[in-house]
């Protein structure tokens, strides 16, 4: 399969919206899925190695009855299972093995990249350690198993999970403003599809957080829209190449602070749904700033001043607070 087409001719309609299933595979009756391509997504000269793999799901359950947004278990059967290495050294990273399900976003809409709802995809990391103590080389038990696949492979997955990262039943009538870190960027690949082949015309915003040019992930499908479509606006912060208006690196929240004048208003409205999406700590620079401008999408905790959030220390035990305090209908995060 080549890359998949982005946009069909005419407006698709998703109405009614498919029905948000869960965990319709499990880890004790898992589906086998075929992988039917892969091919690479960071630049050939980046070390942050990622795929885009594709799962053939056809006659099973999970066929077109997954939403974007939902993510699905893979059960790592590969050799980077780490089992002896993990035994002995369980006081450092208890539960990390084999086995153990891990979860990963899908990328791709309810039609599948293929188009009639016969595939799932997924945007892989694979993630490299050390051993704090030795300095033994860890590889990452399910993200170097999905990475290293060759097409035919059977892979053991589950779910789909998730029922609050979704875009809205009617997705037409909102605008939204996407942030990403890295392969947080996953859902808004198929989110973005699924909305322009719907006939999107209200406003979309995608600030895409990485640390190296090299590393932003399905570059080419976000200039696609963005040069075709007018109401969407695709905005990078490349933290270790550029600096903010500070002189310091550039990270989401600063982009997202360049954009203030557009922004502003446009988060105020009702209408308008923000979804925060990758590393763990993205919130940690987005809350401060939604403070800042007065953002209807996060509430002061008791006991709390705007000034005092943005002073806070990432160890500070008022995030959970904070946390809590966001308006969940409006503002949808999904960080690790
Ligand atoms: C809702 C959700 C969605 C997600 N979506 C995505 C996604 O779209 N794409 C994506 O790439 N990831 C995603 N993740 C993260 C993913 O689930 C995994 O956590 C990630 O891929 C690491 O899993 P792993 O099995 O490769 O690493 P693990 O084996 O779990 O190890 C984790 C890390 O610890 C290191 N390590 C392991 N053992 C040791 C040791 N003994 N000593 C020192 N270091 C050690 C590994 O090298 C690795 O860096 C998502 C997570 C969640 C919760």
């Amino acid at each position: 399969m080549s890359k998949p087409t982005l946009e069909r001719p005419g407006h698709i309609s998703l109405s009614p919206v498919p029905e948000t299933t869960l965990n319709l595979y499990t880890q004790k009756e898992p589906l086998s899925a075929t992988v039917v391509d892969k091919y690479r997504i960071s630049d050939l000269s980046s070390p942050n190695y990622c795929w885009h793999v594709v799962l053939d799901i056809s006659a099973s359950q999970m066929a077109r009855k997954y939403r974007i947004g939902q993510s699905v278990g893979v059960i790592p059967t590969g050799r980077f299972h780490n089992a002896e290495f993990n035994l002995a050294h369980n006081q450092i990273r208890k539960g990390t093995l084999a086995r153990k399900i891990r979860l990963y976003s899908i990328a791709s809409t309810c039609w599948g990249d293929d188009w009639e709802g016969n595939t799932i995809s997924l945007c892989i990391k694979r993630e490299i350690s050390e051993d704090i103590e030795s300095g033994e080389l860890v590889m990452g038990a399910a993200s170097n198993y999905i990475c290293d696949v060759a097409i035919g492979d059977q892979v053991m997955i589950t779910g789909p999970v998730g029922k609050s990262f979704l875009l809205p039943d009617n997705p037409l009538d909102y605008n939204y403003v996407f942030a990403a870190t890295g392969t947080g960027i996953a859902p808004y690949r198929g989110m973005l599809i699924e909305l322009f082949n719907q006939g999107f015309e209200k406003e979309a915003w995608l600030f895409f957080g990485v640390p190296y040019s090299t590393d932003i992930l399905y570059d080419d499908e976000f200039r696609y829209f963005a040069d075709r479509h007018s109401n969407f606006h695709y905005v990078t912060a490349i933290s270790r190449e550029q600096k903010n208006d500070q002189g310091k690196r550039m990270y989401v929240q600063d982009r997202l602070a360049q954009y203030a004048d557009q922004l502003v208003s446009l988060l105020n409205q009702p209408t308008t749904l923000m979804y925060l999406c990758g590393l763990k700590g993205m919130e940690y620079g987005i809350y401060p700033w939604l403070y800042s401008i007065g953002s209807n999408l996060v509430n002061l905790p008791d006991g709390l001043s705007i000034q005092d959030i943005q002073d806070l220390p990432r160890s500070s035990k008022e995030w959970p607070r904070i946390e809590r305090a966001r308006d969940k209908d409006r503002l949808f995060k999904e960080t690790y």
